[in-house]
Order: structure tokens, then C-alpha cells, then sequence
């Protein structure tokens, strides 16, 4: 039984972080920008372009990076085949003897990758810390179904007179991951294990604003052992970087998270010349509170969620339909939940909700936040911009509406501590208005009757289903979106992810003619 109170019920929250002189070590990169990492070598880039990466709290300056243009994402793709000739045949115990080892090594320096997300990021410690053990996790989990799925023939069958047939499974050659600024850590994990476990070679294109990790755990797999071109990585621009690598007819397959607008018009381009691509495209995850539930332990246990990572967490709740003999205690309780969030810088122990990642999501939302009241939200919270003293951060304060059914007031995903309540008059009218969203990645019901909420769990139109939790994921079940969040193939971290990083074939053998 759970132990829960409401006052035990807390936001994720940083402890002080002290950036470790590794990292600033590494940033610095002896006064010179740090460049692409292409067939194991350091590439500057023949565009001669930099940008800079900041932590969002400050707009420190954390380093300056090259961005890699045309030129170096088909030298990307060259070194990446000609690698692919030998790690596809490299046997799969040394694969994942190199992936052991490369997560000993970002044991070894988990300061140095928290560095990454904390201050790169923008995350607090609580939820970072929980990121890093994402790296072991995924490995172990890809190296357990790596050992369970049969690479090459298949069992053979007899097609006709002396004809068998079989399959023949095999690695799809280069395969590209296009990960976004949110979870760098996590999402890098999830794409680098898969593919590299069932034999692919790899480019990664960090997000523009969160370079750092990927290009750090490339260093790491350079010392770890593996052999030049089968890990690569791009920074840039998503237009000029990402763009280049969607366009290249040698990148077999992308793994992509990140915007609906971005990962359709990929996949337009990537239908031209046969790349395949799976994506991951966020949501406007809601929860439905049910009657019989208690409204001050929920509507904490809510508040957490949608404060996770300040909102910036691709399935995590923004709609909350709650029952009206309930609303009303609901509403104060998580008003009060989210009015008492410590603001401030992400490094500071206490911080509870820090800066967005750049400002133009600080725009973005702000925006999204005066369109709720135009479309006829109702303010319990204003959000607006937040000062934090000393720190010239993007700063918004968490915003809070009330709404009717029929008010349409919250249509797009808004990444940041933002949600609607909407009190209903029954569980039938919460689903359809939860499963209205043309986004389906993650929702919720909420009751001490587990029986009920399965059963309306079960018709929600998103790809995680949850009955009194939220934001889950768990190896061995997908993690994946229905309407526009997603699609695709097998969504992540299941045995099916690892096969959308294959390829099968029919082979067909005829006795010779005669
Ligand atoms: P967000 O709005 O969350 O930043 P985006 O969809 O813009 O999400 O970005 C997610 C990832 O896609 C980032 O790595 C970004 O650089 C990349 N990206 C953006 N535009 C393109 C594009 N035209 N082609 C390929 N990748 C892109």
C-alpha cells in the first residue's frame, strides 16, 4: 500500500552542483572550438561556422563548437560505410564488450556528463541524476535483446519443388539519430544502444542547444575502443546539419525526436530517396482525475509531473480533467503545488523550476500563455516572465487555467510547468475530451479503483496508457506516440526497437534449372 501524504509529495529539486574542472576542461578544449567527431578524428568543418553553447540559467558561455555543414555529413556517411564493412561482422560479444566498457567509462566521468545536463541542459540534479542511470540501464537492456534476436537466416521453408525460402535479417548500414534538446543523455542512449548493438554504424546530430554530451561520450567510445567511423557525430544547426543529413541517400535509417513540423517534413524528405525514419514528436499528455480520488494527493502527485524537467518533457501532463464533485479542492491543491515551485538557477540546491532552454521558447510560450486566456482560459496562474536574481536566465513563472468542456484553450503542446484543468461530469466526458488532442504520447487516470482505470486507461488514443503514474518508461515496453506524437515502428526501448534497427530480406533458392 502506498505511504504517500500530499506534503510528501515533492517537485523534482536540485541539491548544489559544482561543475567539475574536467568538464570546464573539456569545454575549453585548449582554446579552440570544439569540432565534429568524424572517423574518430576532431573536424572543424570546411564552413568555417561556430556557435556557442550556454547554460540557459546564466547564458554563460559553457563552449564554442563547429558546426558541421554538407561537406562534413557526407564524410560522416563515407567514414561510416566503409566502418560498417567490418562492425557489421564484428562478433557480438566484442560489440558488447566496447558498449561495457564505454559505460564503465561514463561511470567513471558521471560528473562530468551530469555537467552536461545540469548546466547544458538547464536540469536539476534530482531528475539529471536520474537521466545518467539511463546509459547503464539501456545497455544492459540492448545487449540482453541483442542476444536474443537472430541476426541472418531465418528457418527455412520449402516455397515449392526443390525451392526453399528463408529470411535473412541484417543491420540497415548507417543509421542516424537526430536527438533534441530536452533529454540529451537519455534520448542519445536510446538510440546509440539499439543501433550499435544490432550492428549499424552511427552519425549523431545533438540539438543545437545541448552538444555537449554527445560529443563528450563519443570521446569516451573513442577510449572505450571503438574503431574509428563507427560513432559519429555532427553538431549544428537542425536546418543546416540535420537538413544535410535527412538529404543524404547513404544514411539508411533516422531515429528522430524532437517537433511534429520538423519530423514530417524529414520524413517527406526522406521518402524521396528510401531512408527510412522513426519519430518521436512530442505531446499534450492529459491526466483525468476520477471521483473517488483523494484531490490534494493527486493533484501534487500531477503537479510533479507537470513541472518535470519545468515541462519540458515530451509526454508529461498539460490537460487535467477532473471530476466536479472534486474540482474544486483539486484546483487549490495544485494551484498552491505549482504557485510554491522554487524558482531559480538549476546548479542551486532548493531550484524546483529553472530557465527554459533558449529564448525562443521563452517567446513560444509566453505567447502560448496569453493565446490560453484569449481562447477563454480562465487564470489561476499567470505565468509571465520570472526575474532570479544574479542570473540572466529565461525565467517564466508556471501558469495554471481553468476551462470548460467546449473551450478549446489548450490545442498545442506548450513545453513548460503550464496546464489546463477542466472539471467534468464524467469519466466518459474526460476521455473524450482527453483523447481529442491530435497528439497521443502519454495520458493518465487517476483512482483507488485500479479495475476502472485499466479499463479506461486502455481507450486512450496514446502510445502509454497509465493508471496512477506518469512520464513511465520501463525496458521492455514501448515507449511511443499515436496521431501526430509519433510513428513509425515499434516506438523505444523494446525488442521491437531493436528491429526497426534491422532490416529483413525474402531469400529464395531454386535448384539449378536442368
Ligand atoms: P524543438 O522544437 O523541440 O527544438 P525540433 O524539432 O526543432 O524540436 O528539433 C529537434 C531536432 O531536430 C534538433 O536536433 C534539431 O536541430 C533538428 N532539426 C531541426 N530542423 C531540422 C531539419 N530541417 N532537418 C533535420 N533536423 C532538424
Amino acid at each position: 500500500m502506498s505511504t504517500a501524504t500530499s506534503e510528501s509529495i515533492q517537485a523534482f529539486t536540485a541539491a548544489a552542483f559544482s561543475t567539475p574542472d574536467k568538464f570546464t576542461e573539456f569545454c575549453a578544449n585548449g582554446g579552440k572550438p570544439l569540432g565534429g567527431i568524424i572517423g574518430g578524428k576532431s573536424v572543424s568543418g570546411s564552413m568555417n561556422a561556430t556557435f556557442q553553447s550556454t547554460d540557459p540559467g546564466s547564458q554563460e558561455v559553457l563552449a564554442t563548437v563547429c558546426e558541421m555543414g554538407e561537406a562534413e555529413v557526407a564524410a560522416a556517411v563515407d567514414v561510416a560505410q566503409k566502418a560498417f564493412a567490418s562492425w557489421k561482422d564484428t562478433p557480438l560479444e566484442d560489440r558488447i564488450a566496447l558498449v561495457n566498457k564505454l559505460v564503465q567509462l561514463c561511470d567513471r566521468d558521471r560528473d562530468v556528463l551530469l555537467a552536461c545536463e545540469i548546466r547544458d541542459g538547464g536540469k536539476v540534479s534530482e531528475l539529471a541524476e536520474g537521466d545518467f542511470t539511463q546509459i547503464r540501464e539501456c545497455a544492459e537492456y540492448f545487449s540482453s535483446v541483442a542476444q536474443k534476436i537472430a541476426m541472418g537466416d531465418g528457418a527455412a521453408m520449402k516455397v515449392g519443388d526443390g525451392v526453399k525460402g528463408y529470411t535473412y535479417r541484417e543491420p540497415w548500414g548507417v543509421v542516424a539519430g537526430i536527438i533534441p534538446w530536452n533529454y540529451p543523455i537519455v534520448l542519445t542512449s536510446w538510440f546509440i544502444f539499439p543501433a550499435l548493438l544490432s550492428g549499424n554504424t552511427i552519425i549523431i546530430k545533438p540539438a543545437e542547444d545541448t552538444p555537449l554530451s554527445a560529443l563528450y561520450i563519443a570521446n569516451l567510445a573513442a577510449e572505450a575502443g571503438f574503431p574509428p567511423g563507427v560513432i559519429n557525430v555532427v553538431p549544428g544547426r537542425g536546418e543546416i546539419t540535420g537538413q544535410c543529413i535527412a538529404e543524404h541517400p547513404g544514411v539508411r535509417y533516422i531515429s528522430f525526436t524532437g517537433s511534429p513540423g520538423i519530423g514530417q517534413h524529414i520524413l517527406r524528405i526522406c521518402d524521396r530517396h528510401g531512408t527510412r525514419m522513426k519519430r518521436e514528436m512530442g505531446g499534450n499528455g492529459s491526466a483525468i482525475v476520477l471521483d473517488d480520488a483523494d484531490p490534494e494527493l493527486v493533484a501534487r502527485t500531477v503537479g510533479r509531473y507537470v513541472n518535470q524537467h519545468f515541462g519540458q518533457t515530451c509526454c508529461t501532463i498539460h490537460r487535467v480533467y477532473v471530476d466536479k464533485k472534486i474540482a474544486d479542492p483539486f484546483i487549490d491543491a495544485q494551484k498552491a503545488f505549482m504557485e510554491d515551485l522554487t524558482i531559480g538557477y538549476q546548479a542551486d540546491e532548493g531550484t524546483q523550476l529553472g530557465a527554459v532552454v533558449n529564448p525562443t521558447q521563452q517567446r513560444r510560450i509566453l505567447q502560448a500563455q496569453s493565446e490560453t486566456v484569449s481562447r477563454g482560459g480562465e487564470v489561476l496562474l499567470s505565468g509571465g516572465v520570472a526575474e532570479v536574481s544574479g542570473r540572466d536566465g529565461f525565467y517564466i513563472k508556471p501558469a495554471l487555467y481553468r476551462t470548460e468542456p467546449g473551450v478549446d484553450c489548450n490545442p498545442k503542446e506548450v513545453f513548460h510547468t503550464f496546464a489546463t484543468v477542466c472539471p467534468v461530469d464524467s469519466a466518459e466526458q474526460a476521455l473524450q475530451l482527453a483523447n481529442s488532442s491530435p497528439y497521443g504520447l502519454g495520458a493518465s487516470v487517476w483512482t483507488p479503483d485500479l479495475d476502472r482505470g485499466v479499463a479506461l486507461a486502455k481507450q486512450f488514443r496514446d502510445g502509454t496508457c497509465q493508471v496512477n503514474c506518469h512520464n513511465s518508461v520501463a525496458y521492455g515496453l514501448p515507449y511511443g506516440g499515436q496521431g501526430i506524437s509519433g510513428g513509425p515502428g515499434g516506438g523505444v526501448n523494446c525488442e521491437d526497437t531493436f528491429l526497426d534497427y534491422t532490416q529483413v530480406k525474402a531469400v529464395y533458392v531454386a535448384d539449378y534449372p536442368g
